[in-house]
Parts: structure tokens; sequence; C-alpha cells
């Protein structure tokens, strides 16, 4: 078919094919691939290989077997909008009216799909940062809208403050944060927070952040979520998502939280892209946000300890790598090892070393900053014995 379709006109105006009209597979299918066809330790694409919390998964069980099996409410269960209030609360956010500021959707990802679609008309332009995760941009291409990028800079990857006031303008409807951040693992600081809400409330901005890693922070450091930033009260929107809490990226069980007006504009969305979603999972995650503060802390320790693994494999291998400080990945630059193009050695290191990664470049079409250029993100949301064997491949490994 050629690309000359009037069908494929949408996509093509959303960047989403290729000159020639083809869909384009994601470089995270590529290198999985890859990773199957070498038999390589797959650090590429960010999902667990452990089940969560068996409470959880008993619960889940448990509602199928007792008959959650139909059509939940439009917003989500009320025990489960009284568990996402209660967990916000306990976690640093003022408290919440399950009946007007929240609502259950089908993973983040419809959280932010629908958001921007009920927010971001046409001629409208969304602030994302940049690396950004990929979604992002393909929804907002889909709307049509403008989009533009603060940059993250330094091995800290934190978005300047002249970056952040050349951005965000007259002409931004949405700024969509995303912290902690994949996929650099960086975590904003907060008084770069405020300056972005701050920025954002003088030009009337909605701020949406991603915050589905708001549990996976390291260090024992503090996070700081939007909803606790002064200049983001009553214009911001907050997303999680039980994927990456509870391990269970397949459930696609996520909520967004704000102003009874804002959530009224996305539930008019919501409805008509999946209604509703997951009626057995809802009583599940309702389950797993009300699990001791043990079990968070808990969370985090493991994947700080297999960061840490990774981390330094990857020194002694020669990279340069950046502080994780959050999420599941951790950036590694090869720029030492005499790497300038990413991308081509991502698929030299599936092959000769039996490692998967994903070029940083992915999230970051456009960059032409050669940090960005040179390097990897690696996941380390695995077993040990996973990180482990990467890190024994990567030592034996010799460009
Ligand atoms: C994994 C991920 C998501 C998707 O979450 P789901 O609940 O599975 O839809 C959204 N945002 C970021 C930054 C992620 O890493």
């Amino acid at each position: 078919m050629s690309a000359m379709e009037p069908w494929r006109r949408s996509l093509d105006a959303a960047g989403l094919v290729d000159a020639d009209g083809s869909t384009r597979p994601t470089i995270f299918a590529e290198m999985s691939a890859l990773a199957t066809a070498h038999d390589a330790v797959n650090l590429g694409q960010g999902f667990p290989d452990e089940d969560g919390p068996s409470e959880v998964l008993d619960a889940a069980v448990e509602a199928i077997r007792s008959g959650a099996n139909q059509y939940p409410p439009g917003r989500g269960t009320p025990d489960l909008r009284a568990a996402i209030s209660e967990h916000r609360a306990r976690f640093g956010s003022p408290a919440l009216d399950p009946e007007t500021e929240v609502l259950v959707t089908a993973g983040a990802t419809e959280a932010i799909a629908a958001a921007l679609l009920a927010l971001v008309p046409p001629d409208g332009e969304v602030v994302t940062l940049s690396p950004f995760y990929d979604s992002y941009a393909a929804i907002i291409g889909l709307i049509g809208a403008r989009h533009t990028t603060i940059p993250l800079r330094g091995a800290d990857f934190q978005p300047e403050p002249a970056d952040i006031d050349a951005a965000i303008g007259p002409s931004t409807t949405v700024v969509l944060l995303n912290n902690p951040h994949n996929p650099t693992g960086s975590v904003i600081a907060p008084e770069l927070l405020e300056r972005i809400a701050a920025r954002a409330a003088a030009h009337g901005a909605v701020v949406v952040s991603d915050e589905v890693y708001e549990h996976l922070v390291f260090d024992g450091a503090p996070f700081t979520p939007i909803a606790a930033v002064p200049s983001a009260r009553g214009r911001a929107l907050s997303i999680s998502s039980a994927a990456k809490t509870f391990r269970v990226t397949g459930w696609k069980i996520g909520w967004i939280t704000g102003p009874a007006a804002l959530i009224e504009a996305v539930v008019a969305v919501k409805q008509f892209l999946t209604y509703v979603n997951g009626a057995p999972f809802q009583p599940a995650v309702a389950v797993g946000l009300r699990l001791p503060d043990a079990y968070f802390t808990e969370a985090s320790l493991v994947l700080q300890r297999r960061r840490d693994l990774l981390s330094a494999g990857l020194r002694d291998a020669g990279f340069a790598v950046s502080p994780s400080r959050g999420s599941y990945f951790v950036v590694a630059d090869a720029a030492p090892l005499g790497v300038e193009d990413g991308a081509a050695f991502a698929r030299e290191l599936v092959r000769d070393a039996g490692v998967a990664s994903i070029p940083l470049a992915a999230f970051a079409p456009g960059s032409s900053d050669p940090a960005i250029r040179s390097s990897l993100r690696f996941a380390f949301c695995r077993r040990d014995e996973a990180i482990e064997e990467s890190v024994r491949r990567l030592s034996a490994y010799r460009r």
C-alpha cells in the first residue's frame, strides 16, 4: 500500500510512519527481537521478571472467583478510589476527594492520552522534558499539537532554569513532566519543580506529572510529588500506576488525580477510550496501595541493590555511568569506549556481548547532544542472577 493512502495521513502527520508509509516497529520491539535471536540478557524494555506481592495477586484471583467480572463504575470502584486517596495522603500529597478528584484508568498510558486529548486543542502546545517517554510524542502528534522540549543536561539530567523559562510561555497549554524520570533515572530537584510550576501558573498552563516511579526512589532520598509543589496547587494532575510499584505491568491499572474540574474533563475523554477496565484488578490494586510502608521501602531497596550492581559493572566495563536516583533505569555513556553512535553500539553490544539495552537517542528524537547520542539505557528491574550475568558478560567484552 502506498504512503498516499488517505487513511495514513493521520499517522504520517503524527510522525508514526516511515517515508514509505510503513509503521515502524519500536526500538523496544527491535531490541527484544535481537535479544532473543542472540540469547542475550534483555536489559532493554522495562518490565520486571518477578511477580508482585502475593497478597495483591491473591486478591485478583479471589476477585475473579467472587464475580468482579463486569463493567466497574466509570471512575473506578469506590474502594479503589478511596485507597488511591488514602495512599496519596500517606505519601505526601494533599488529601483528595475520592468522588471527584480521582479517576482510575487503563494504565498510566491511558491517563496520559486522555489528559492530553482533554486539555490540549490542535493548536495547543505541550512542553515535555527531553529525553521523554515515547507515548508522549505519539499522543501530542495525533492531536496535532506542538511539542516543545526542555533538555535535561549534565550527568544528573536536570532541567536548567533558563531552558524552563524559554520553553514555557504564553502558547503553552500543558507541561507534561515525568518524575522520577524514564529513561534517565533522574529525580527533578524540588526547586526546579517549583520553577516549572510557577512558570506554568504565570501562563495559565496545566501541569501533568507522570509519577509511575514515585516509590522507586533510592538512597533514602525524599520524593516531592507535583501535588505538594506550592505553585502547582489547583492546576496539576498527577498520574501513577500499579504497573511499576507492584510489578504487574500486564494489569494496566493506573490513576489520575487532581482538581475536580480537570478530572471531569479527563473523564469526558476516558469514557470514550476504554470506558472502564480491569474489574478484578481494581480490588487487588486497592490491597496493594494499603500495604504497610515496609513494602514500599523494601521494593526500592531491592531495586537499589540491583542498580548498584549494574552501575558498578558498567563502570568496570568502561562506561561513564550517570547516577540513577529513581525508576527502573540507569544511563551509561559509551563515549569513553570510543562510541559516537549509541544506536549502532546497542546492536553491537547485544550481538557481541549478549546484553540488550536501548539507545538513549530513541527517547530524544532530533537531539544533537553528543552525550545523548553515545549513551544507552539499561533496565535493572531484573532478578539478581540476570544482573550478575549481564555484568559478567560486560566485563568479558572488549571492543
Ligand atoms: C511504564 C511507564 C508508563 C506506563 O504505565 P502503564 O500503567 O503500564 O500504562 C507510563 N509512563 C512511564 C514513564 C513509564 O515508564
